[in-house]
Parts: structure tokens; sequence; C-alpha cells
């Protein structure tokens, strides 16, 4: 298992599709819905976290 697999997304993306990548293995494609996640998600097949660009911005700069 690897840790801290972050990816960016513009906010206006309200839907990320994964499918896995190398590091974490290949998984069927799932929707995850951003909206209701409050711009934050986790994929619950590989553990990648999907993040609205805003929101990481702000993390970062609190
Ligand atoms: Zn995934």
């Amino acid at each position: 298992m690897r840790v801290s697999n972050i990816k960016i997304i513009d906010d206006d993306q309200d839907y990320v599709e994964c499918v896995g990548d190398e590091l974490s293995g290949a998984h069927p494609k799932i929707f995850l819905n951003l909206k209701d996640a409050d711009g934050q998600i986790e994929c619950y097949y590989c553990g990648k976290s999907f993040i609205h660009k805003s929101k990481f911005k702000r993390k970062k700069n609190v």
C-alpha cells in the first residue's frame, strides 16, 4: 500500500473517475462524487485522494 497519493483537480469538476495506477494497482473504473464530499474524496479501491484545487490551496495556506 502506498501513502499520500494525491491528485489535484479543477474546482468545476464534480466527478472524477479512477481506475487505479501502476503504483497502487489497477481496479475497475469507478466514479467519485466530489460535490457531496466537499471537494475532497478518497478512492476506496486504491486509496488515491482527489481534491479540488481551491480546497488544496486553502489547506496549504492556512
Ligand atoms: Zn482508485
